[in-house]
This record gives structure tokens, sequence and C-alpha cells, in this order.
């Protein structure tokens, strides 16, 4: 899909699919209503190319703008990367709704809130699409494409080109339910993982350890449904008989992780989350995180 591309919010997100659209050719326009976020991203965008070890240049590609309707007046398609607060969203597509030519398509990066409720003001709902990227997108190239009932199959279609033409890997969720496939899964490890250091069968730092050397690390090259069918299904039914009763169904979020947050512990940057850490031991964390994000980054390049 050619023409114009405009993201709403300079933030994490906002700037690393700005980083995508970019190293892809596109024009970007990128508008934040914070001036600090939009002075900041030019300087942002050139970092992480430099990174990348690409032409630093391709941030001229991307325009800030203060103006939401100058910003996304001329696009053929809007990504949202605004805060994850439902009225938020409603409220920025309100905007889209009156000042995005209508063809437009619109997509919100939401990583959890239904795409159906976030669109709910737009008058033409069948432009509205989710397209939830990973963190960082030039690294984790997966976007998951979602549907929600009202949107047509069109956008859902163009969505796809645009992405795959940007060298991203974006799938169809054909269905609009909280939190997609991704966040879904992800959050259902981390409910077991609270649990399971809520009830004192290990500390944090073992149970990281457990899941980035055993399981996780083979997770990259092999899906659990996969694996499931590579060791055979009788294996993981004999399994799911013993272990399922036993899984934490907590149906709200876990006491530990609300009283964490209540009492300040909110993770590294507070020094103590669900492990205390000093400035030294969280900066180990992020350079390790840091250099993934270089070499996955580097290698999506060459694909
Ligand atoms: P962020 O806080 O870094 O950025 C949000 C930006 O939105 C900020 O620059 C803020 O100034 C701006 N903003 C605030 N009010 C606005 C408004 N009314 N209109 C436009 N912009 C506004 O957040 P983020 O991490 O970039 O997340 C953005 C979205 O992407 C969220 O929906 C989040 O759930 C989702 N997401 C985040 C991640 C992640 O790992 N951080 C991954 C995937 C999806």
């Amino acid at each position: 899909m050619n023409g114009p591309v405009a993201i709403i919010g300079a933030g994490l997100m906002g700037h690393g699919i700005a980083v995508c659209l970019a190293l892809a050719g596109r024009q970007v326009t990128v508008h934040d209503p914070d001036p600090r976020q939009l002075a900041t991203l030019p300087d942002r965008i050139r970092q992480t190319l430099v990174m990348l070890e690409v032409d630093a240049g391709l941030a001229d590609r991307v325009r800030a703008c203060g103006d939401l309707a100058d910003a996304v007046g001329e696009s053929a398609f809007v990504f949202e990367a605004g805060p994850e607060l439902l009225d938020v969203k409603q409220r920025i597509f309100e905007s889209l709704d009156r000042h995005a030519p209508p063809q437009a398509i619109l997509a919100s990066n939401t990583s959890a809130i239904p795409i159906a409720s976030i669109g709910a003001g737009v008058r033409d709902r069948s432009r509205v699409v989710g397209s939830h990227f990973w963190n960082p997108p030039y690294a984790v190239r997966l976007v998951e494409v979602v549907q929600c009932d009202a949107c047509s199959s069109d956008t859902v279609e163009r969505t796809i080109a645009l992405l795959t033409d940007c060298r991203m890997l974006p799938v169809h969720v054909r269905r609009d339910v909280p939190g997609f496939i991704g966040n879904r899964l992800q959050h259902a490890l981390k409910r077991e993982a609270i649990a399971l250091v809520a009830s004192g069968v290990c500390d944090a730092k073992t149970l990281d350890f457990v899941v980035r050397e055993g399981f996780g690390a083979r997770l990259a090259v092999l899906g659990p449904l996969e694996q499931a069918d590579m060791i055979g299904l009788n294996l993981t039914l004999h399994i799911h008989h013993v272990l399922m009763p036993h899984l934490d169904n907590t149906p709200l979020a876990h006491p530990l992780l609300a009283g964490k947050v209540a009492s300040g512990a909110t993770g590294m940057a507070a020094g103590t989350g669900f492990s205390d850490w000093t400035p030294q031991e969280a900066e180990a964390v992020r350079e390790r995180f840091r250099r993934f994000v270089t070499a996955q980054g580097k290698a999506a390049l060459q694909r």
C-alpha cells in the first residue's frame, strides 16, 4: 500500500514503528501532544539507526508534528501508539475519524484492549484494525493484525500488505479477544510465575533462570504446539491430567503483584520489584537486552 503513513504517539513504540517504516523507505509523520517527546524524537531515531549500523540520514524521512489534524490529513494509514488507556485511545480515534481521509486505515497498537471498544466512536468501523507490534519492532518483527467484527477483510489485507512491504512478519488474528494471541500467552506465563513465587516454590531470580535456560532457550525455534506434536500428544495429555488442576487460575491481577505496586516496589527503576536491584545489577540486565536487540535488529535487516 502506498501513501503517507502517520503515527500517533512518539514514545517507545511510536519511535520503534517509525524506525521500521523509515527503514522500508516510507515517509512518516509522528504526532504527540508532548513537545518534549517530539523534540527528542529525531535524536532517538538517529541513535537507533546508528545502533543498527544503517544510514542515520534515514531519520529525515520522519517528520515530528504537534498538530494531529496536520499529521494525519493526507495519510493512507495511521498507527496509534498512545497510552494504554481506553478513554485516551477512544478520544484519539474520534479525532482520527474527523481528521484522517475517509479511506485511511486506522490501526491501534494496544497491547490488550479490544479493538472494537477503541474504535467505537469511528463512523466507518470497517477501517479500524489492531496492529500489535512488539518491543522493539525493528528487532522483533511479528505484528498481530487483529480483526474486530466491524473490520473489513480488505482492511486486514491492506494492513498485512503494508507490514509485509516493511519487512515485518504480520499474522491475522481472526477474533478481537483481549490480549490477542501473544499477550494472552505471555501473561498466562506471568500469572503462573507470580503464583509460584507467591507460594514460596522459588524466588524470582530462580524462576527467570528456569525460563531462560530451560524451555525459553528453545522457544524461538520450536513453538509450544510444534513441540507437543514433536514429542507426541500422548505425553502432553498425561502431563495435563496431572498438572492442570494445580495451575494458578486467579481471575484478577495476583495480590502479590498488586501489593508490590501499591507499596512502590515497581521494579528496577525503584530498586525493588519481584527482586531487589542495585543500579549495577539493573544495568547488567538492560545491557544483556541491548545486546540481544542489536543482534536481532541487524539480523532482521539481512532477511
Ligand atoms: P509510551 O508511554 O512510551 O508512549 C506513549 C506516548 O503517547 C507518549 O509519547 C505520550 O506523550 C503520548 N500521548 C499521551 N497522550 C496522547 C494523546 N492524547 N494523543 C497522542 N499521544 C499521546 O508508551 P509505549 O510503550 O510506546 O506504548 C504505546 C502503546 O503501545 C500502548 O498502547 C502500549 O500498550 C502498546 N505497546 C507497548 C509495548 C511496550 O513494550 N512498551 C509493546 C507493544 C505494544
